[in-house]
């Protein structure tokens, strides 16, 4: 009796530890696949290959379901501009899933709502992407919200996110003055409808808070599959103001941590150094160690770009704090405006959260005292007129 006892315990231990051996050997996949430009029929082969890189979209699409697609509309430009996802991809995507008899809506909540959502959409070429497959275009900004409590911190989520059978993200792979790159885990700050958005730059200032805040949001809003149009991304000063820069490049996951872990080793930042994704990490709701990604199709240091521009303020991001305050005054960098480019839309006015621009002179002015440096006014200048004024000290050590 004894002795059966003794091999039952045993068997149960070995097979525990094999148990978790396989658990730690399973990877988040990443698929990594070259596409270099935006003709439809290659974009839509791609996509397709992406997709069966990770089990074919009908692993995770059914017919009938209604499947919402959210592609990341910043603000009212065209797509050549690099800013917002390209419509092909919305195309691509959306026709695949109608091939599987699934009813197709899209949707974001743009950074400066505050001119209309339907300019948005036509700038983009979101509504001509809807009219080609027959989609509809939601308006997150009239659809009401759900409030949603993480870590103590209550969020008001645009509610089309939570109310169709599926999710699907279409991030714009770029660079960000704020939080280094806008990815996978950024892209769901389109879930915070209009203006509300500068109340979580006032509310947290700091760029780590704030990639924490997007990190929340994340985790709640949980799309089922992510697809990154990195085939012209932004490099430099995004995610508005940078410069267009392809990469000929798609990528696709379900854990959208890994996804921007890869996306940040294309652009040539260093594993740990973007908030959002370590932190997502910590928390478990993905990987951002590259050893723990399997990338299915190209490998990353065969795509990697040798001259990729990040954010000219990444050392300033990347300084510890204390360090900064002890340099301040001779080390800054804050937002002005080029007076040759400025329309005096007022986009940065009304999108301030300080309230720390003033309109009342012939193009607006800063109340630099009240700034926060969350840089929104760098991010929704639709014309690229707001650029980061450095000090000297910042122009010589600031790359
Ligand atoms: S700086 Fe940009 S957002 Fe502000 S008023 Fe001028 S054009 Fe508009
Ligand atoms: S002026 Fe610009 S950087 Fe400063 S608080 Fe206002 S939006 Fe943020």
């Amino acid at each position: 009796m004894i002795y059966w006892v003794l091999f039952l315990l045993a068997r149960s231990v070995e097979f525990l530890l094999i148990a978790s051996e396989e658990m730690s050997e399973m990877k988040s996949q990443v698929s990594l696949l070259r596409c270099k430009d935006y003709r439809l029929e290659d974009v839509h082969e791609v996509v397709k290959r992406s997709f069966d890189n990770l089990g074919g979209l009908g692993t995770f699409a059914k017919s009938g379901q209604r499947v919402l697609l959210n592609p990341n509309l910043l603000s009212a430009k065209g797509p050549e501009r690099a800013i917002t996802t390209h419509p092909t991809i919305v195309i691509a995507v959306a026709r695949q899933l109608q091939e599987l008899g699934c009813e197709v809506f899209i949707g974001d909540s743009p950074g400066g709502a505050t001119q209309g959502v339907k300019r948005v959409w036509n700038n983009t070429q979101m509504s001509d992407a809807a009219t080609t497959v027959g989609a509809t275009l939601i308006n997150f900004e009239t659809s009401g919200v759900y409030d949603k409590s993480v870590n103590g911190n209550l969020y008001r989520l645009s509610k089309p996110l939570f109310d169709f059978d599926l999710v699907i993200s279409l991030p714009k792979l770029k660079t960000h003055v704020l939080t280094l790159m806008t990815g996978a885990v950024k892209n769901n700050f389109g879930a915070v409808p209009g203006v509300r958005k500068a109340e979580y730059h006032k509310n947290f200032p700091k760029a780590n808070d704030f990639s924490a805040v997007l990190v929340d949001i994340f985790s709640v809003v949980k799309p089922a599959l992510y697809l990154m149009d990195a085939i012209l991304s932004m490099e430099g000063d995004g995610p508005s103001s940078g410069e267009p820069k392809t990469l000929g490049l798609i990528l696709a996951s379900t854990d959208g941590v890994a996804m921007d872990a890869v996306a940040a080793g294309i652009m040539g930042f260093k594993p740990g150094q973007i908030p959002t994704t370590t932190i997502a990490s910590e928390r478990g709701l993905g990987t951002g160690d590259l050893d723990q990604i399997e990338i299915i199709g190209e490998r990353l240091s065969e795509v990697k770009p040798k001259d990729f521009k990040t954010p000219s303020n990444k050392f300033w991001k990347l300084t510890p704090r204390f360090i900064i305050r002890l340099i301040e005054p001779y080390f800054w960098i804050r937002p002005a405006i080029n007076q040759e480019l400025c329309t005096n839309c007022n986009t940065c006015v009304e999108n301030c959260p300080m309230n720390t621009i003033s309109a009342d002179s012939e193009i607006p002015t800063f109340d630099y005292e009240k700034c926060i440096n969350c840089l929104c006014c760098h991010e929704l200048c639709p014309e690229g007129a707001v650029f980061l004024e450095k000090s000297w000290l910042a122009r010589r050590i600031g790359r």
